[in-house]
């Protein structure tokens, strides 16, 4: 009987599917991942960590029920990884049906077909500190009120509860991890962190003239994504499903990164332009986490963000250039 693993991620293409694909991959899992479009271009972060060729590509679109159907049929599979999403905040406010559509439907057909198929796949669902919006009381625990304020929110919030709807109603191994922002240098060049960096560099290279920002006085959670993968393989080892926290328990503004980065490429302040374009139309002031429950199965996890801007700053000088 052969006692290796199977491990499948939907949305391998992406920063956390990258890094959790080399983590299982160093624990003797033979790990599969579905993307929506299997052209190689998409794989960048598996080719970054020399893991292409160790990991099977299957191209389904989960949201479609009679593909997810197919992708289970015809596959042995022990853990599964629901990582698949439009996960950009400020995409959803102009794609709403889009992500909606596919943040939803995608978790309910995995569900409904463990339910009818295995009930012995344990499942794992990438929630967000998103879901909890409008925050009444920090630190957020994972039973704080949901109240969403952006279409990405409200898709993951449904996502959350449909995992916990079908554990308590059918007894699957459902999991949600409720992951606050989390960076690394295989984030998409749309979001914050990497934008600044990358700018910063371009600024002082003098291929851009300042860096436009929106709202940079709002305060986040903000954690390494290589690290946090690490709870998420957790979370499926327990004998019970439960649903945690993945955050570093503190807050920092994007007014802070954005001061620390320009610093450490000597640029002046004054090159950080504000623009009310950029602003959303609703947004979260401040938010950060409590981490204990998650720490107290065993993760570990003591990063500053400033600990992890260094980082990402020296990787991407040290990669600049390459595509
Ligand atoms: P990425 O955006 O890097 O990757 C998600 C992957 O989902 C993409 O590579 C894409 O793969 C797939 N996908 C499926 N449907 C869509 C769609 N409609 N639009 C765009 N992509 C789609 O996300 P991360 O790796 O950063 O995050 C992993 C999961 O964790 C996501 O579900 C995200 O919402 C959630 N999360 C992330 C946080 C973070 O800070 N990074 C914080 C909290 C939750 P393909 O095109 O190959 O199908």
């Amino acid at each position: 009987m052969d006692s290796q693993k199977t491990a499948f991620i939907n949305g391998i293409s992406g920063q956390d599917g990258a890094y959790l694909a080399e983590y299982l991959l160093s624990k003797n899992y033979k790990v599969a991942g579905i993307t929506r479009n299997s052209s190689s271009k998409y794989f960048h972060g598996l080719v970054y960590l020399g893991i292409n060729d160790d990991v099977e590509i299957i191209q389904a679109d989960l949201s479609e029920a009679k593909q997810c159907n197919l992708l289970f049929k015809n596959n042995r599979i022990d853990e599964f990884y629901n990582l698949g999403a439009q996960s950009s905040v400020s995409y959803s406010f102009n794609y709403p049906t889009q992500t909606i559509s596919y943040n939803v439907l995608s978790v309910l057909n995995l569900l409904e077909v463990i339910r009818g198929l295995n009930q012995e796949i344990k499942f794992y669902q990438a929630s967000s500190s998103e879901m909890f919006g409008k925050i009444q009381t920090l630190p957020i625990s994972k039973d704080s009120a949901l109240h969403p304020v952006s279409p990405y929110g409200i898709s993951k919030a449904t996502g959350h509860w449909l995992v916990n709807q079908y554990r308590e109603a059918y007894g699957l191994y459902a999991a949600s991890g409720i992951l606050f922002n989390h960076e690394s240098y295989l984030r998409s060049d749309s979001f914050f962190v990497k934008k600044v960096i990358k700018s910063a560099i371009q600024i002082k290279r003098g291929g851009l003239d300042f860096l436009r920002v929106g709202n940079i006085d709002i305060k986040r959670d903000f954690g390494f994504a290589r690290e946090y993968v690490k709870a998420i393989w957790l979370m499926l080892q327990l004998d019970q499903p439960e649903d945690f926290q993945v955050c570093s328990g503190t807050s920092i503004s994007l007014r802070q990164i954005v001061h620390y980065v320009f610093d450490q490429f000597q640029l002046d302040h004054e090159l950080i332009m504000q623009d009310v374009n950029l602003f959303r139309p609703a947004e979260i002031v401040d938010i950060y986490g409590d981490n204990a429950a998650i720490k107290a199965i065993g993760w570990t996890y003591d990063y500053s963000f400033f600990d992890i801007l260094d980082i990402l700053i020296e990787e991407e000088l040290r990669n600049d250039g390459r595509e």
